[in-house]
């Protein structure tokens, strides 16, 4: 079945898209965190950051800096942020790839992204061995 992006992105169903091309495409967000939150993804059908060939994300990262550079020259937001859920625990809602680009109003509190933790430098050489490793596997 494909999701409702793949079918956004065949343009079967509406959305107000702001910008194209032939792998990837920018919409508006239906329900934005702010005024002018756009999403962009890839025409093709992903689930996640893991699952997408590097170089299509490659294009979905070159439009989305084209959709940021639009929206900074346009809106003149004080600041953008550039969040991009992966997995139910992380907030994916929606399992079809997809990059938001969230300008920013200063003490707008339209989002925040996380609460700082801490971390002994033991336990922080401990997880960077770990993903030191897995990218040794690639
Ligand atoms: P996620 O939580 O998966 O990172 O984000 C999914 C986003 O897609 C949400 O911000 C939600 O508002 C948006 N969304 C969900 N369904 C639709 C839709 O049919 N059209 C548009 N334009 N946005 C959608």
């Amino acid at each position: 079945v494909p999701t409702i992006f793949s079918r956004i992105a065949r343009h079967e169903i509406p959305a107000v898209i702001v910008a194209e091309d032939d792998a990837a495409v920018a919409f508006m967000d239906i329900a934005p965190a702010s005024r002018g939150h756009v999403l962009v993804i890839a025409r093709e059908e992903y689930p996640d950051i893991g699952s997408i060939p590097p170089a299509t994300w490659l294009r979905v990262m070159a439009l989305t800096q084209r959709v940021a550079q639009a929206i900074q020259r346009g809106l003149a937001p004080d600041g953008i942020n550039i969040v991009q859920n992966n997995g139910a625990a992380a907030g994916q809602t929606v399992f079809h790839l997809h990059v938001h680009v969230i300008p920013r109003w200063a003490d707008d509190g339209a989002l925040a992204l996380w609460r700082p933790g801490a971390m002994m430098p033991e336990q922080l050489d401990a997880v960077a061995r770990q993903i030191r490793a897995a990218l040794g596997d690639d």
